[in-house]
């Protein structure tokens, strides 16, 4: 067996003794890290809890990875954002029309700030083993390789700081219609603010270790979702990266589509040195038949995937994203880890 560490997302953390129940079930579902998804609201707020929380799960025997959960609306997530709340600028902007977006624009100095004051402070302040980027993207465009779905052609961003810091380099103004010049912006300026962001973690305190988990898309000759980390190569290749992960995968898809991003992520991760990391479905759906989440965990583990993950504690009882049987998926991941890690 490869896999090392098993993961599950834990978020609405505030009360350090509910969490303390909360790891103690995690442990008894065999999970070794926990990825805290600290939400804008939970920084502002429960600020004090953050890091007797990490105590508490690090005392208990868990990893614990910090996971900027929706931070911007720039990574994945349900939360919402006090960033976009508190700032009517530095949004991405719609190609096509023109129009603000409900998405921060991670190339300006204003959420670049914002977003490496948030992961510092927390990294200072607390003793975490490290931070998880949670599907980092730009507004637009997605596509159907993806499971977000939603084909498109117009993209982000133009706001005014892309256009001019795309006019200093190439010498033109940033065409509508998404040429390889842009193609090759996008992917460059979206890879800086997480690069820049770990060398700095890396730089206050040396042992935190940074994954990177990007959408779990085709990306062939003929589709690629163009959400500024489709460029496997790119983003694996960053120094500063420790883990290359490729996120959740519907069980509905078809098993060779599981084999395939598998064999990629593996493979993108290997070249550059990394440990590579792949993700079940926890939430939202469940397989029609359980034995498919064994199928998928001995799929990984045979094609040498190092780290096991899975969104989120309890199957997402309780929220509008639970699926029918929330708990009986939460025990088979459970029963799954355990197995793999053989406990
Ligand atoms: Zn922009």
């Amino acid at each position: 067996m490869a896999i090392k560490r098993t993961a599950i997302s834990y978020y609405g953390l505030g009360y350090v003794e509910h969490a303390e129940r909360d790891f103690a079930e995690m442990l008894e579902h065999g999970c070794s890290t926990v990825i805290l998804a600290v939400t804008e609201f939970d920084f502002d707020f429960w600020r004090p809890n953050i890091p007797k929380i990490v105590d508490k799960a690090h005392q208990m025997g868990l990893k614990v990875l910090i996971d900027p959960w929706g931070i911007g609306k720039y990574f994945g997530g349900e939360q919402v954002s006090l960033f976009l709340q508190n700032n009517i600028e530095n949004r991405q902007v719609s190609a096509f029309t023109g129009e603000k977006l409900p998405h921060a624009c991670f190339n300006t100095n204003s959420f670049r700030d914002y977003f490496q004051r948030f992961c510092l402070n927390l990294a200072a302040e607390t003793d975490a083993d490290g931070f998880f980027w949670d599907e980092p993207h730009y507004g637009f465009p997605k596509a159907y390789a993806s499971i977000t779905g939603g084909a498109g052609d117009d993209w982000s961003c133009r706001c005014p700081v892309c256009m001019k810091k795309f006019y200093d380099y190439y010498g033109y103004e940033m065409p509508k219609i998404m040429n390889d010049d842009v193609k090759q912006f996008r992917w460059r300026e979206a890879l800086f603010i997480l690069s820049d962001t770990s060398r700095k973690l890396k730089e206050l305190k040396a042992k935190l270790e940074i994954t990177c988990c990007v959408h779990a898309t085709m990306n062939n000759y003929y589709v690629t979702e163009q959400r500024g980390y489709d460029n496997w190569d790119m983003v694996a290749s960053c120094p500063y990266f420790d883990v290359f992960s490729t996120t959740i995968i519907s069980w509905e898809l078809p098993f060779h589509f599981f084999e395939n991003i598998t064999a990629r992520t593996v493979a993108a991760a290997k070249k550059y040195g990394k440990e590579s990391e792949r993700w079940l479905m926890g939430y939202y759906k469940q397989p029609a038949d359980f034995a498919l989440i064994d199928k998928v965990v001995d799929l990984y583990d045979s094609m040498g995937v190092d780290r096991l993950a899975s969104w989120t504690y309890r199957g997402g009882y309780g929220t509008v994203l639970a699926p029918p049987d929330a708990l009986k998926l939460w025990d088979s991941i459970g029963k799954n880890y355990k197995r793999v890690l053989k406990k």
